[in-house]
C-alpha cells in the first residue's frame, strides 16, 4: 500500500507524460498482466505523483488467484461528501453506505484482533512491516461504482473480492456471515502482503475458510473455530456443502480438493471443500506441523511444486490422511472433533484361530482392531461392557446394543459398528466407499453380538455409535472377542 498526497483525477494525469511502472521480471504472474493492465497502472502511478489533496492510492495490486490489478485513488473527502460512512481502526479503514450502528462498528475492532491472531498463524512478529487494509462494506454497490472505488474492471463477485490491499463485500443478513466475509478477505489481504501473490486456490481459500470461521463475543475474537452448531455461524453453510455432495454421491477426494483450479472458487461449493481439507490438516496433531509450514512454498508461485513439497513435508502421514478424509467424508458435522476421530492406519494382523479381544473406547471415534479380517469369512463378534455416552441430563450408561435415547446414522446411540477397510498403500476412492457396505461410510452395526460376513478382506475398524461433535462427554469402554467361524 502507498500512502501519498494526491488529488487529481485520472483523465487529468493522462494527459501527462506516463512513467512506466516495470513488474518484477521474476513472476511470471506479473508477465501475464495484459497491456490494458499496464496502461492503467500507469495512470495509476501517475495520478499518485502529480495530484495534491487527501487521497490515499491504492494498488497496483494482486486478486486472489494473483492476477494483477491496477490502483486507483480513494478520496476520503470525497467518500465521506457524497454520504458513505467511515470507521477507521488500526489495521482497517472501512467506508460503508450502511449507518453505522454497533455492529458495523465494532468490525475495526474485529480486524485489529484478528492481526495478532493471523501473525501468530502464518509465523509473523507483529508490525515486522507496515500492513493495513482499506475497505468497502456495500448495500448499494451504485454509489461505490460512480466513486471510482468499486472499479469496472473488478470481476464479478457474489459475497467478498480483494486485491492488494483493498476488499470488498456485500452487506449480508447475518453479522456473523458479514464479520466472516471480513476476516475471509483480510486473510487473503495479510497472506498477499506478508508472503506473496500466487497462492494455491485450495490453500488460499481454505485458509481465508478456515480462520474466516470465528468465534466473537464482543470482547474475544477466536479465528479458526469448528462451530458448534448452524446457528453460532448463521448463513455459513460450509459443512452443509460438504454434507449434501456426499449425499448427492459427489464426494471429493483430498487429491481432488488440492487440485482445483484458480476458477474453481467462482462456484460456492469449493468453498466447502477447502475449509474441511484446510481443518482436518489444521486441526489433526499429524497434520498441522506441515500444513503450518506451508506459506514458505507460497513465493515459489506455482500450485505443483507447492502441493509437492507439502507432500514431501507430510510424508507418510499423506497417506494417513488420505485415509482419514474418507471418515471426514462419513462424519463431517458441527463441532466435530479432529483429533478424538484421529484413526490409526495400519495393516491389521490375521485373526487368531482361537480368537482375539480387542478393547474400545467410548470416547473416541474409529479404531484399528489391529485385526485383518479376510473377505467371505465369517467371524463371531461379542461385546462386553458398560460406558457413558452422553451427560446431557445423565450421565447415560450404556452397553454395547445401544440406548434409544437418541440415533446416529439411524443406529441408536451407543451401539457398537464395525468397518472393514482395506488399509493399503492407498484408500480407496471416496466414491467407492460411498457404495460399498462395512465402509466407513457405511458401517455395519455389531451391537452385544453378531456375526459379521467379511465382504472384503481389509483391517476391522470398531467404535461405538456417537456423533464425531459428542465424542468428549463419553467415557469408558468395551471388550470385543472376535472369533473366526468354520
Ligand atoms: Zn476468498
Amino acid at each position: 500500500m502507498v500512502f501519498s498526497p494526491t488529488g487529481v483525477n485520472m483523465s487529468q494525469s493522462s494527459r501527462r507524460g506516463v512513467p512506466v511502472v516495470r513488474f518484477r521480471e521474476n513472476d511470471r504472474h506479473h508477465r501475464q498482466t495484459d497491456w490494458t493492465g499496464r496502461f492503467l497502472v500507469s495512470l495509476w502511478a501517475v495520478s499518485l505523483f502529480l495530484t495534491a489533496g487527501e487521497v490515499v492510492a491504492q494498488g497496483p495490486g494482486a486478486d486472489i488467484s494473483g492476477r494483477r490489478y491496477p490502483g486507483f485513488p480513494i478520496d476520503d473527502s470525497r467518500l465521506l461528501q457524497a454520504g458513505l460512512h467511515k470507521i477507521s481502526s488500526a489495521r482497517l479503514t472501512l467506508y460503508t453506505d450502511l449507518p453505522i450502528t454497533p455492529e458495523i462498528d465494532e468490525l475495526g475492532r474485529v480486524f485489529d484482533a484478528a492481526y495478532p491472531q493471523w501473525c501468530a498463524f502464518f509465523g509473523i512478529t507483529p508490525d515486522s512491516r507496515p500492513w493495513k487494509m482499506t475497505g468497502f462494506l456495500m448495500k448499494d454497490p451504485r454509489p461505490f461504482r460512480e466513486l471510482g472505488v468499486l472499479p469496472s474492471w473488478l470481476p464479478p463477485f457474489a459475497n467478498g473480492f480483494s486485491v492488494g490491499n483493498v476488499l470488498w463485500i456485500y452487506e449480508q443478513p447475518s453479522a456473523y456471515y458479514r464479520r466472516h466475509l471480513l476476516i475471509h478477505e483480510g486473510t487473503h489481504g495479510f497472506l498477499r502482503a506478508h508472503f506473496g501473490d500466487w497462492i494455491p486456490p485450495w490453500y488460499n481459500e481454505g485458509i481465508a475458510e478456515l480462520l474466516g470461521t470465528h468465534f466473537w463475543d464482543g470482547q474475544t475474537l477466536r479465528l479458526g473455530v469448528v462451530p458448534k452448531s448452524r446457528e453460532e455461524v448463521p448463513m455459513w453453510g460450509r459443512i452443509k456443502i460438504v454434507r449434501d455432495a456426499v449425499t448427492q454421491q459427489r464426494p471429493l477426494s483430498l487429491t481432488d480438493i488440492l487440485n482445483f483450479g484458480p476458477t474453481a472458487h467462482r462456484d460456492l461449493e469449493p468453498y466447502g471443500w477447502c475449509w474441511a481439507a484446510t481443518a482436518l490438516f489444521a486441526h489433526d496433531p499429524r497434520f498441522q506441523p506441515a500444513f503450518k509450514k506451508l506459506p514458505q512454498f507460497i513465493r515459489q508461485g506455482n500450485l505443483q511444486t507447492f502441493n509437492e513439497n507439502f507432500l514431501k513435508l507430510l510424508g507418510p502421514a499423506w497417506r494417513t490422511a488420505e485415509y482419514q478424509w474418507l471418515i471426514v467424508l462419513a462424519d463431517l458435522d458441527y463441532g466435530y472433533d479432529f483429533v478424538r476421530t484421529a484413526a490409526d492406519f495400519t495393516p491389521g494382523s490375521p485373526v487368531l484361530t482361537g480368537g482375539s479381544v480387542v478393547r474400545i473406547e467410548a470416547g473416541k471415534g474409529w479404531q484399528n482392531s489391529g485385526l485383518r479380517v479376510e473377505v467371505g469369512q465369517r467371524y463371531q463378534l461379542t461385546a462386553s461392557g458398560r460406558f457413558v455416552v452422553a451427560q446431557d441430563g445423565g450421565p447415560w450408561e450404556c452397553e454395547p446394543q445401544g440406548v434409544t435415547i437418541r440415533y446416529v446414522r439411524g443406529y441408536p446411540l451407543g451401539t457398537l459398528l464395525a468397518a472393514i477397510v482395506p488399509v493399503e498403500d492407498s484408500p480407496p476412492p471416496p466414491g467407492t466407499e460411498l457404495n460399498t457396505r462395512g465402509s466407513f461410510l457405511q458401517p455395519i452395526a455389531v451391537g452385544r453380538g453378531s456375526v459379521l460376513t467379511a465382504e472384503r478382506t481389509g483391517t476391522l475398524f470398531l467404535r461405538i455409535n456417537d456423533s464425531a461433535a459428542e465424542l468428549s462427554d463419553n467415557f469408558g469402554d468395551i471388550v470385543v472377542k472376535v472369533v473366526p467361524l468354520n
